[in-house]
């Protein structure tokens, strides 16, 4: 663990034993943080903000120390993707790909950090003398709870780390039990690249002890929070004690809908990758595709020859896409929502199984012939399984894409210039991709509707979330 500066070997809740979900082995043990441990590290959180050896700095310097960490995430890009490839199993192209995005999340933190301005109103008479100066003041929260995930251990911190570091807060992180590795080593080129001692603090622990102990703790001021919507729901309830701000980045259950006039060649492996890259533990994964009819036998037939086409197995083999579930609990979740949607009268057009030998594999899978009510249309599987239904017109794929509790993402795919602008407003999630699926740039939001959470991460609204704002009045004389 990193606790003010400190490297600590001994957790007061024992030890995680790290899994390479490829092979099943153990290939690491990291402490597992107690409430008193999180204790520890929130107290040197404290520390460090109440003497402002971090916010108080100049932006500028704020700014450039932040720069040099984005030089360090790319100095150890190579190190740092095959650490995500042995810890969460993921192909490396798609590692390569989340610390690239490290990286420029971080330098477009650096760069916000400058651009932290309040607004002022110097003429003002409503309620105070007329010689008045007033303005706003944007200030940090404090002290940050960030608790991630497994599905993209590096990216799902340092997408919420940078800005919260850009806005002057001091964190104390914990990664997800199966993950621990790349958050360790980001905490060790954080310190080197100069944030100071304390300001960030990163705990390993399970969700029920060290994650527990962060939402319930009374001088920790805000958590953002990166999980399942039923984790997230519990974080909303234990930070009620001293109302902590929170964000929330959750689940989702995200469409993917080829009309009839689009490129259908250019369509097919994207909404394949839509639902199959990192086998479907994408929180955006587009894991159900709407075709209009004319078009329906033509993509289903192309997404499944795709799916079959996949290589499977290791992320260190660049042939293989697609690398394992992370665990055998997800892999027995994976495998009961595919039974589950067999018995409730689906049909398997490919895939449907576990893959046999070592490691926590399965196989693509896409389900036709389904329905609204169905498990597997309703729930988020989080792995590789895809829904697939035609529809008619844009008014039914309108409402069936927002069936749902979700609002996360959403891809259209068509020529028509007039759908494309149509269906961006009607549909009901914070990220909406016309011929193309997952984008994401580090300047704009990135966040979910309904049960998908609460604020956005990234850009200007992600660094405002890391931010109070003060309103302060100045009577002048005369
Ligand atoms: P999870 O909610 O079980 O765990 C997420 C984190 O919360 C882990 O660090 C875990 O230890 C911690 N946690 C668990 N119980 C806790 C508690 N009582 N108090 C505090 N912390 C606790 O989620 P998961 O299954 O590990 O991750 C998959 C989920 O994450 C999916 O639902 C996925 O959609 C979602 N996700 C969302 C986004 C997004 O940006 N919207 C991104 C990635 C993943």
């Amino acid at each position: 663990m990193l606790i003010d500066g400190e490297s600590v070997v001994d957790g007061g809740d024992g030890t995680i034993e790290v899994l390479d979900p490829a092979t099943g082995q153990a290939v690491a043990h990291v402490p597992a943080a107690s409430a008193a441990d999180v204790d520890r590290a929130v107290t040197a959180a404290r520390r460090s903000f109440a003497d402002g050896r971090w916010h108080g700095l100049a932006a500028e310097e704020r700014r450039r120390i932040l720069w040099r960490f984005a030089d360090l995430i790319a100095a150890n890009f190579t190190e740092l993707s095959h650490i995500d490839v042995v810890d969460n199993g993921m192909p490396l192209a798609f590692a390569e790909w989340e610390i690239r995005s490290c990286e420029a999340w971080t330098r477009a933190a650096a760069g916000l950090a400058t651009q932290i301005f309040g607004r002022n109103a110097s003429t003002m008479a409503s309620g105070g003398g007329t010689n008045m100066h007033a303005y706003t003041l944007v200030q940090p929260v404090g002290v940050v709870g960030l608790i991630v995930p497994w599905n993209a251990p590096a990216g799902n911190l340092m997408v919420k780390l940078g800005n919260a570091l850009a806005a002057g807060n001091s964190c104390v992180v914990k990664p997800a039990e199966e993950t621990p590795l790349s958050a360790l080593r980001l905490g060790e080129l954080a310190l080197e690249a100069g944030i100071p001692p304390g300001v960030l603090n990163i705990l390993p622990g399970h969700g029920r002890v060290a994650g527990q102990a962060i939402a319930d703790h009374a001088d920790i001021d805000k958590i953002s929070f990166t999980g399942s919507t039923a984790t997230g729901k519990h974080i909303v309830r234990s930070a009620a004690g001293n109302l902590k701000r929170v964000t929330l980045e959750l689940g989702g259950k995200s469409p993917a809908i080829v009309f009839d006039d689009a490129d259908l060649d250019a369509a097919i492996p994207q909404v394949a990758m839509a639902i199959f890259a990192n086998t479907g533990q994408v929180c955006f994964a587009g894991s159900r595709l709407f075709v209009q009819r004319g078009a329906y036998d033509k993509v289903v037939a192309g997404v499944a020859d795709f799916a079959k086409s996949l290589k499977i197995g290791s992320g260190f083999d660049s042939a293989n896409l697609l690398g394992p579930l992370i665990s055998s609990k997800q892999q027995d979740r994976v495998a009961d929502y595919m039974q589950r949607g067999r018995q409730q009268g689906a049909e398997v057009v490919t895939g449907g199984g576990l893959l046999d030998g070592q490691g926590f594999f399965v196989e693509p899978t896409i389900f036709a012939n389904v329905h609204r009510d169905m498990d597997i249309v309703r729930e988020e599987i989080f792995g590789p399984v895809l829904v697939a239904t035609p529809f008619d017109d844009i008014a039914e794929v309108v409402a069936a894409a927002n069936d749902t509790r979700y609002g996360l993402g959403a891809g259209v795919f068509t020529r028509d210039v007039n759908k494309a602008h149509s269906m961006a407003r009607a549909i009901d999630a914070g990220n909406v991709w016309v011929n193309c699926y997952g984008t994401i740039h580090p300047s704009l939001p990135f966040g979910g509707f309904k049960e998908s959470g609460w604020g956005r991460e990234m850009g200007a609204e992600g660094l405002a979330a890391f931010t109070e704002t003060k309103a302060v009045y100045i009577q002048l004389e005369g």
